[in-house]
């Protein structure tokens, strides 16, 4: 009898088997792309690590337990293993599925952390999670279906939505479709609406963080292309500004959530590598697109300021708008 019969995947078991398959007979070589376990240590977090714990799953040699449904949390979905795989494996993607059968399987957790979802003002931009993006990450569909239907219910009518997260930006563009909850409206992010009002430019060498969530999280194998961002930049700037990043879709800072809640050491451990890499690069000012991003950042370059060199982080969020000394 075929172990998968035993899985707790049920039908799904080989198509996640499938999914692991190179993995299995690879030698851990996305390891250096993975934020997490290059800012932790731990390699037990490393993508590989993640894979063969799923793929166990998946072949009946692991049990379904809230401790596996924990530890694939420790992944912030950011792709850069996606990217970086030379056998084109979609591990972020795999991992997200993972999630979602193992929450069908056990059922809600007891213990989620997982942020409450915030509604927005009528009118104001949408803050960071209110699309219910945490929940699509953590792999709780049922919630993230029930929640994204409620908020385009809300927006249906509206021609214009300001967002405050590029995440949930691409949430609402690329997932809502999927479950029937397309939304008819333009979708702006705060940041970039408020450089075309000409906020303040910084002062300093300015360096910029692009938003790891643009396409690799959401879009799956689709490679990141941040080409009118930086345009926007260049154009409110008026020069080109230092860009920070180790691979196509970015650094990852830790900020996405659930991630940054479940694992707030190795989220603050991964805002503090992404601060110093820019220290290390000249940068006195860091712009950030993406709210939660930003006061992530923010937070830990001011928990950090005694002992390095300053570092402001900047979001052009016009009213907004966060700015830290770090
Ligand atoms: S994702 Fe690719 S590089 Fe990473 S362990 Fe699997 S096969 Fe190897
Ligand atoms: S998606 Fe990002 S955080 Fe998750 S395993 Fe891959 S590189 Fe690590």
């Amino acid at each position: 009898m075929s172990r998968r019969l035993d899985s707790p995947f049920g039908k799904d078991a080989p198509s996640i088997e499938a999914a692991t398959d190179a993995c299995a007979y690879c030698p851990n070589l996305c390891l250096h792309a993975c934020p997490v376990t290059t800012a932790t240590g731990r390699t037990t977090e490393a993508p590989w690590a993640l894979m063969t714990l799923t793929r166990w799953v998946a072949t009946g040699d692991c049990a379904a337990s809230p401790d596996v449904r924990r530890a694939l949390g420790a992944c912030t979905a950011c792709g850069a293993c996606t990217e970086a795989c030379i056998h084109h494996v979609p591990v972020a993607a795999t991992l997200q599925r993972a999630r979602d059968l193992l929450h069908r399987r056990l059922g809600p957790d007891a213990q989620s952390r997982t942020p409450a979802i915030p509604a927005e003002a009528v009118g104001a931009p949408i803050p960071a999670g209110a699309s219910g993006i945490p929940l699509w990450l953590s792999g709780d569909m049922v919630a993230f279906t029930s929640i994204a239907r409620a908020a385009a219910s809300r927006w249906q009518g509206r021609s214009r939505l300001l967002f405050d997260d590029h995440a949930d930006l691409v949430c609402v563009r690329d997932l809502y479709p999927m479950i029937d909850a397309a939304v008819n409206a333009s979708l702006v992010l705060t940041s970039l609406d408020a450089m075309s009002s000409s906020p303040p430019i910084p002062a300093g060498v300015v360096g910029y963080l692009p938003p790891c969530t643009a396409t690799a999280r959401l879009a799956m194998a689709r490679t990141a292309s941040h080409g009118s961002y930086v345009a926007s930049l260049e154009s409110w700037l008026g020069y080109a500004p230092a860009l920070l990043r180790w691979d196509e879709t970015g650094t990852c800072c830790g900020a996405a959530e659930p991630f940054h809640t479940q694992e707030p050491a190795a989220a603050r451990a991964m805002a503090e590598r992404v601060l110093q890499n820019a220290r290390d690069r000249g940068i006195d000012v860091l712009v950030v697109l993406s709210a939660s991003c930003a006061t992530h950042l923010a937070d830990v370059a001011t928990a950090t300021q005694s002992n390095t060199r300053p570092i402001r982080v900047f979001w052009p969020g016009g009213p907004h708008q966060t700015e830290a000394l770090g």
